[in-house]
């Protein structure tokens, strides 16, 4: 079995950096399964699907076409041939994409995928079932964390990007965002059994990477 790096947590842990910067150290692919269900959603609010409705989902959950590149220096993602990485970020986006993702037939879609594009060859995938649910086996598992503080920082830095959003108003949709995936019924975001906890609060980059590299 090819070498599968699974690393999961919540927003603002700091993966998305840490699991490429392990994947090039490594020479491994690397895959965001977060993008994947970014794009499902993006796709069900171009289509006017009522993403709250978990049926209405449920129904359309066959028919977007995903595909992701899985190059670390340059991760692409497209819906039915589009590139949407950069619609995909938008606020409108990130606040329905829990929802969307809490549907099991949503869920079911998109771990077939994974598993597909992760059966291809060694990898790092980030999530938040990856170690639990998409890939139980992986040889490493890392829960990566950090502070409340540390992640607010790290928000507040993205916001750079999205001047409509205040401070407080994303804070508080971060958190909403988090405490629905890790409540939903599906899949919710847990330590994996195994799985080395590292707390990224106090640590630079370099030295998440060097630790899951260890
Ligand atoms: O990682 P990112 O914040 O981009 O993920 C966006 C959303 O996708 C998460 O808030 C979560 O609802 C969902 N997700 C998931 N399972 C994964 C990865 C992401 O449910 N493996």
């Amino acid at each position: 079995m090819p070498l599968v790096i699974a690393m999961d947590g919540p927003s603002g842990s700091g993966k998305s950096s840490a699991s490429k910067g392990v994947a090039r150290a490594l020479g491994l692919r690397y895959l965001d399964t977060g993008a994947m269900y970014r794009a499902m959603t993006w796709w069900m609010l171009e289509h006017g699907v009522p993403v709250e409705d978990g049926v209405a989902v449920a129904a359309r959950a066959l028919d977007p076409e995903i595909a992701c590149g899985t190059d670390p220096d340059a991760p692409t993602i497209t819906v039915d041939g589009t590139d949407v990485s950069g619609p995909i970020r938008e606020r409108t986006v990130t606040n329905a994409v829990s929802a969307v993702s809490a549907v099991p037939a949503v869920r079911a879609r998109l771990v077939e995928l994974q598993r597909e594009i992760i059966g291809a060859g060694g990898i790092v995938v980030e999530g938040r079932d990856i170690g639990t649910v998409v890939v139980p086996d992986a040889a490493v598992k890392v829960y990566l964390t950090a502070s409340e503080e540390v992640r607010a920082a790290r928000r507040a830095k993205d916001l750079a990007a999205d001047p409509g959003a205040s401070v407080t108003v994303t804070r508080a949709e971060q958190a909403r965002r988090d405490r629905l995936d890790s409540t939903r019924k599906a899949s919710p975001l847990t330590k994996a059994a195994g799985a080395h906890e590292v707390d990224s609060s106090e640590l630079s980059l370099a030295e998440v990477i060097e630790a899951v590299v260890r």
